[in-house]
């Protein structure tokens, strides 16, 4: 497995890649990994030749500096899991890399921004946007691999790839869980015990709610219902509990027509002590 931090080197490997008719899949994490980015990995690995991993904690998509200054960073552990994982290279850049002095540009994306995470983390959807479309560039890869668990995240590169004309097809990965189904992420490992404990009412509050609009019940009802769950398990604020349309983010709500409704996917994000969780679970599963 090679290791690059210059984008120099990132592109003297995938032009020899690219010379000898190699498809390359690329996944693009902040570190500290997890059996969710392993499995985006793992998808990468059996659709393409080559297997690009990304490390770079996005300072521009951080709203809030004691989250950047606490995320959790565990390089030699994540090289090992990555070379455990047959991945071919790792890009591994330094904030200058990315942002060198004098960068001004930003990839902002007009629609599905100003809602759940666009809209109760400022400048976050602009900050992935911009990095993201920066590493598909520096990578030039045929596919590339985005978690379903930031459900907003991949709609909106997908709208990017569009727009752009980048030559990339962006696949979304079904999110992984542990054994209790609370989604695996990063951020998770700042819990407290208690904490952990906790976390996975989301989940169980996105089935029940699943399962009660696909009895007929009301949605505004039923979400009121699952805001009071959540807060009453001691989540301590929710950022949003809300029903959306998978395909433009469309709010959904009981005026909607029912087949559109039953198509629709549950998201949210709440607060444990200062550690922001957040899922989503379509309705028709
Ligand atoms: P992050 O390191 O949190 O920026 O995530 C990097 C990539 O891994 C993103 O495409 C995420 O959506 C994806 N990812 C994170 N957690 C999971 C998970 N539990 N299951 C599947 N993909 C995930």
């Amino acid at each position: 497995m090679r290791i690059v931090k210059s984008k120099q080197d990132l592109r003297a490997l995938v032009s020899g890649w690219k010379a000898d008719k190699q498809e390359i899949g690329v996944v693009m994490t902040m570190g500290a990994l997890h059996e969710g980015h392993l499995a985006l990995a793992g998808a990468a690995k059996a659709d393409n030749d080559r297997v690009i991993v990304t490390i770079f904690i996005n300072p521009k998509q951080f709203d809030n500096k004691a989250d950047l200054e606490t995320y959790p960073v565990d390089t030699d552990a994540d090289l090992q899991k990555l070379e455990d994982a047959g991945v071919d290279l790792v890009y591994l850049p330094q904030v200058n890399e990315i942002y060198p002095k004098g960068y001004s540009t930003t990839v902002a994306v007009g629609t599905m921004q100003d809602c759940l995470c666009g809209a109760t983390r400022p400048g976050h959807m602009d900050g992935v946007t911009t990095v993201v479309s920066k590493l598909l560039i520096q990578t030039s890869p045929d596919r590339a691999y985005f978690g379903q668990k930031d459900f907003q995240q991949y709609l909106l590169i997908q709208r990017v790839a569009g727009d752009l004309d980048l030559d990339v097809d962006v696949i979304g990965v079904p999110t992984v869980r542990e054994d209790d189904n609370l989604a695996l992420s990063s951020r998770n490992r700042r819990l407290s015990e208690e904490q952990r404990n906790i976390a996975p009412t989301l989940y169980k509050v996105e089935s029940a709610i699943a399962d009660l609009i696909r009895q007929g019940e009301a949605v505004d009802h039923v979400l009121e219902w699952g805001r009071k769950i959540i807060l009453d398990s001691g989540f301590e604020r929710i950022d949003y509990l809300e029903i959306r349309s998978e395909e433009d983010l469309e709010l959904i709500s009981d005026v909607t027509d029912r087949d559109d409704l039953l198509s629709g996917r549950i998201f949210v994000a709440a607060w444990l002590g200062n550690t922001r969780l957040i899922d989503n679970y379509p309705i028709s599963r």
